[in-house]
């Protein structure tokens, strides 16, 4: 058996919408996939990590285009990661260019991201998610949301 979940996450890992907006894209989730097992809202007061799972093929410097190697990149979700403070977010120059970047801005291929907050539909039998609803989910939060696909 596998899962999929369609993870709504703020550009902006530290953003949290209020209470009221928060219902309110909860109950746009909930008209959009009618068919969901569930629809859940995560808060957190640290910077958790939103992973593709399966979906994950390739991590690229968004400076130059370059892949960057796993276990690069695992040394600096290693560093990055404080226990139950969550993930700061520092900034680490890529192997290829040296130009710097947090591992939030890192070109992930599917997407994945970090923040504080996150709307999930699991197994929401929509495919993708229209661009006309993540606008209409953008309004209605206030931010920019980076939307990721997890297969497990
Ligand atoms: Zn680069």
């Amino acid at each position: 058996m596998s899962d999929n979940w369609i993870v709504l996450i703020p550009e902006d890992p530290q953003f949290v919408p209020n209470a009221e907006a928060q219902r309110r894209a909860r109950d746009l989730f909930a008209e959009v996939a009618p068919e969901a097992d569930d629809i859940e809202i995560k808060v957190s007061d640290t910077v958790q990590f939103f992973d593709c799972g399966a979906n994950l093929e390739r991590i690229c410097c968004p400076s130059c285009g370059s892949e960057i190697p796993a276990d690069c990149w695992q040394d600096h979700m290693d560093e990055d990661s404080d226990g139950e403070k969550g993930f700061k977010l520092a900034s680490y120059p890529a192997p290829c260019c040296d130009k710097e970047h947090t591992l939030h801005d890192l070109a992930y291929d599917w997407p994945q991201g970090f923040g504080r907050f996150a709307l999930n539909a699991k197994n929401p039998k929509i495919g993708r998610l229209e661009d006309k609803h993540k606008q209409e989910f953008e309004f209605i939060l206030g931010t920019k949301l980076r939307v990721i696909y997890q297969h497990i």
